[in-house]
Parts: C-alpha cells; sequence; structure tokens
C-alpha cells in the first residue's frame, strides 16, 4: 500500500492545474494529472514533477463522460492504493452575450464544468478515505455579474451550490467540501481573445493590481488540502486580490 496521500487534479495538466499539481507533489501528495486532449503537455508535466523528486503520473479522461470519471477513480486507485483529494478544476469558458450563445457552447460548458464537476464530485462521495478533501472550482466573475459572463456563471453558480450540499451530505465521513473562486488569473482560459488593454484594465480591478497567477491560487488549494485547512467547510474562497 502506498503511504502518500494521493490527489486527483482534474485538468491538471495546463494553466491554474498545472500549478496546482506541481504544488501538491511538492506538499507530499501523490498526484494523478488529468487531462482531456492534450496528452503531451500532461506527460511532459507529469515527467517533470517525477524529475523534481514529486510522485505524479497523467491520466486521460473526459470529465463530462461519467464512465470515463469512474475510469479515472478506478486507475487511481489502481496505482496508488485510494483517493484522499479531488480537486475539481477543469474547466472551460465561452464568453457571449445571452442573445447571442448558440446551444452547442451552452451544452459544452454545462457539460464540462458543471456535468463533469458533478461527475467527478458522484464518484468523490463514493471512494474518498476519511479526512478527505473535495476541493471544487467557481469564478470570482459570479460576484461582479459581468455581461457576456452569463452561461459561465451559471455553471459556477450550480457548482458553489453542490458545494455546499455535498458538504452537509458528507457528514460524519470526516471530508470536507470546499469552492475556489479565482478572479482573473493568467492562463490560456482567461487570456485567449482578450486584447492587451482588456487584460491591463481586468488585472487593475483589485487593489492589488495585478493578475492572479496560478501559484497564488494553488496556494489556496495547498491550505484546503492540508491540515491547516482542516476547519474550513462548505465554504466559498473568493482568490481575487480583493476584486469583489
Ligand atoms: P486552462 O488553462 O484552459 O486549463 C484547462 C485545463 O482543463 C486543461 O488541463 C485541460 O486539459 C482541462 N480540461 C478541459 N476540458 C476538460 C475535460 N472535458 N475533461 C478533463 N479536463 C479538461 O484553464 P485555467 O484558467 O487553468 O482554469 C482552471 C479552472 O479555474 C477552471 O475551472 C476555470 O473555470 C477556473 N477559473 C479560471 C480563472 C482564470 O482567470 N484563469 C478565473 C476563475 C476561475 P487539456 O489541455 O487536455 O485540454
Amino acid at each position: 500500500m502506498h503511504s502518500r496521500s494521493v490527489a486527483i487534479v482534474t485538468g491538471g495538466s495546463r494553466g491554474i492545474g498545472a500549478a496546482i499539481s506541481e504544488r501538491l507533489t511538492v506538499d507530499g501528495y501523490a498526484v494523478v494529472i488529468n487531462y482531456a486532449g492534450r496528452r503531451d503537455d500532461a506527460v511532459a508535466l507529469a515527467s517533470r514533477l517525477v524529475a523534481q523528486g514529486g510522485e505524479a503520473v497523467a491520466l486521460q479522461a473526459d470529465v463530462s463522460d461519467p464512465v470515463a470519471v469512474q475510469r479515472l477513480f478506478d486507475a487511481t486507485e489502481a496505482r496508488y492504493g485510494g483517493v484522499d483529494v479531488l480537486v475539481n478544476n477543469a474547466g472551460v469558458m465561452d464568453l457571449a452575450p445571452v442573445a447571442q450563445v448558440d446551444d452547442a457552447a451552452f451544452d459544452r460548458l454545462v457539460a464540462i464544468n458543471l456535468k463533469g464537476s458533478f461527475n467527478c464530485m458522484r464518484e468523490a462521495a463514493h471512494r474518498l478515505r476519511s479526512g478527505g478533501r473535495i476541493i471544487n472550482f467557481s469564478s470570482s466573475v459570479i460576484g461582479l455579474r459581468l455581461e457576456t459572463y452569463g452561461a459561465y456563471s451559471a455553471t459556477k453558480a450550480a457548482v458553489e451550490a453542490l458545494t455546499t450540499v455535498l458538504s452537509r451530505e458528507l457528514r460524519g465521513r470526516s471530508i470536507t467540501v470546499n469552492a475556489v473562486a479565482p478572479g482573473p488569473t493568467a492562463t490560456d482560459l482567461f487570456l485567449e481573445g482578450k486584447s492587451p488593454e482588456l487584460i491591463e484594465r481586468m488585472a487593475k480591478m483589485n487593489p492589488l493590481e495585478r493578475l492572479g497567477t496560478p501559484a497564488d491560487i494553488a496556494a489556496v488549494v495547498s491550505f484546503l488540502a492540508g491540515p491547516q485547512g482542516g476547519w474550513i467547510n462548505g465554504q466559498v474562497i473568493r482568490a481575487n486580490g480583493g476584486m469583489v
């Protein structure tokens, strides 16, 4: 039996997820770096983290597919003997005014951000060991009520609702369920399709006057996953430099 605590990081291959994967290996977890399609990025990250002395493996699974999520947990248990931490980080963003959102874009947001998070929460509710942690991903944009973020914000609001309900349903299991809601963070998801002027304006929305970094968010996840965060349960942590 493996002695390390075991974490699954969905969408753990790029952006915020990659920083979480790295941070949790440094913290001593065996980390499953889940990815959807970009195998090379995931495998390269796993190799780098192992070369740094960590324990990590890249495993493909589309979180929107419940059977693929079951297989992801099966493969993690087979390799490491159990699962202690689920970081439900995989997500996509598509921005458009409500009047212009097409059905395919809406369905994809719901399938990955909401159903994908739900599929992983449901599996974790069955399988996490006592003392475990579920860390979901919302967004601080919910507080801003920004135009064009309607469909995306709706999926994240639903994740926040599930977070509190699941924290209560796991009564007696010593498992906490929380969500992290980052503000604008320098990743492909945030930067793609935005002008330098818009990025600068959004960076200045918080009083620290900079974008968040993936490492800023990984530090919050590390806290919630570790022993110091054990008394926080059913909460949403808005990690955004004080934006809203
Ligand atoms: P990112 O750089 O675009 O990375 C997304 C990650 O998710 C990749 O590893 C990707 O894998 C994976 N992924 C996408 N669809 C998936 C699926 N169906 N199944 C499994 N994995 C999938 O995104 P990010 O900025 O790091 O965002 C991470 C989380 O933070 C998201 O939930 C996002 O909504 C949230 N968030 C981000 C910001 C921000 O400003 N960046 C702000 C608030 C909240 P592949 O590479 O294989 O596609």
